[in-house]
């Protein structure tokens, strides 16, 4: 690498990705972003629906990240400056059974999760649809692969953000000792199920519940969060099973998880619910397992020699938090190096 305007591919259209190329493209880099799904946001994901029992409707469920918490002073600056501008909002749910919220307010995305992660990638190429399979270096340049075939070439590094267990296929040709410890990262599974019902018969004074025992995690009033769309009459559900259940529950088939959420989620409310729309949705690599005690790690790994880094919400500390920083760590480290400080 030479120069202070690197081209640089980043991997992964999440926070962590977004943050990254963000501030790669402030410092000055020529970036690229690559996603293999259809849109940006990853984790901080919302499904949209077009059509509830039968009638034309149009809202979003919230089925990744509900909501996150902010508290280091770099990343609170960085929530209000969003709160500024009207993208991101503050939320501060009823609990049920009169809890008190830990550590005070959630912050969302408005009007929907993956809005954050399309602010940050505003007027950056974007290519989505593209599963990179492949990071190749020829010389001192890398391209990236899909299918066997050069999708992008000519990069001076490569940012992958995307899940540790999927970093390390890409990573095994590279940097093995990275791969094995991405390996290694214990990521929680969770099973979710989204969904409307007309509006519970037992009255539902709360916003958001962390059941203590059960299938389920946490429950949210996704049509309680600010600037969602609230449809007279219903109640708009997401619902978090533990880890160990849905690690019980893997290949159980999706409508068969559906019922068995459906029913504890009535447990929950103190009666049976009317669906008018229901879908769930399993991640495999949720959220970051924390171990009592543990530090937050690092923020980022960047070989300097090669071009290569990683980031994402597994080296930081975990959730969006960890994954913006984390992000925002890799791209300080390219920046760095291209301007000739390798420390
Ligand atoms: C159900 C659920 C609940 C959560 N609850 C919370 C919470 O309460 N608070 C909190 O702070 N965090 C929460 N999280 C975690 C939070 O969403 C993540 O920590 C954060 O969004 C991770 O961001 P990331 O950019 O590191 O990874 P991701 O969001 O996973 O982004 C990775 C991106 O890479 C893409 N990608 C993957 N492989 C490839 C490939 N080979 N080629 C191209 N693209 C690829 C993916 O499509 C994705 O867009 C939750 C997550 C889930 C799923």
């Amino acid at each position: 690498m030479s120069g202070t305007s690197l081209r640089v591919a980043v991997v992964g259209a999440g926070i962590a990705g977004a943050a990254c190329a963000r501030a790669l493209a402030d410092a000055g880099h020529a970036v690229q972003v690559f996603d293999k799904s259809r849109g940006v946001g990853g984790r901080m994901s919302t499904r949209r629906v077009t059509s509830v029992a039968g009638t034309d409707a149009m809202l979003g469920l919230d089925h990744g990240t509900p909501c996150f918490a902010a508290t280091g002073a770099d990343f609170l600056g960085f929530v209000e400056q969003g709160q500024r501008v009207g993208l991101l909002a503050r939320w501060t749910p009823r609990l049920a059974h009169g809890a008190a919220l830990p550590g005070g307010a959630f912050w969302v995305a408005t009007p929907d999760m993956p809005a954050l992660c399309r602010a940050l990638l505003k007027d950056l190429p974007l290519h989505t649809l593209c599963t990179v399979d492949g990071v190749r270096r020829s010389g001192a340049t890398w391209s990236l692969e899909s299918a066997g075939v050069t999708v992008a070439d000519g990069f001076d590094a490569v940012a992958l953000a995307i899940p540790p267990q999927q970093a390390a296929a890409l990573l095994d040709v590279h940097r093995p000792d990275w791969a094995a410890r991405a390996q290694a990262v214990p990521m929680l599974p969770v099973w979710v199920l989204m969904g409307t019902t007309d509006a519970p018969a037992t009255g539902c004074d709360w916003d958001l519940a962390l059941p203590a025992s059960g299938p389920l995690a946490l429950v949210v009033r996704n049509d309680a969060k600010p600037a969602r769309t609230v449809l007279a009459g219903q109640a708009q559900w997401v619902v978090h099973a533990t880890p160990d259940w849905t690690g019980a529950h893997l290949d159980t088939p999706p409508d068969q998880v559906q019922a068995m959420l459906q029913a504890a989620l009535a447990d929950c409310v103190g009666g049976a619910l009317a669906w008018r729309f229901a879908a769930v949705h399993r991640w495999l690599y949720a959220t970051l397992a924390a171990a009592p005690g543990d530090e937050p790690a690092a923020g980022a790994w960047w070989d300097a020699g090669m071009g290569l880094g990683v980031c994402g919400d597994a080296l930081a500390g975990g959730g969006v938090e960890g994954a913006w920083r984390s992000g925002r760590a890799l791209a300080a480290l390219v920046t760095a190096a291209a301007s000739g400080d390798q420390t």
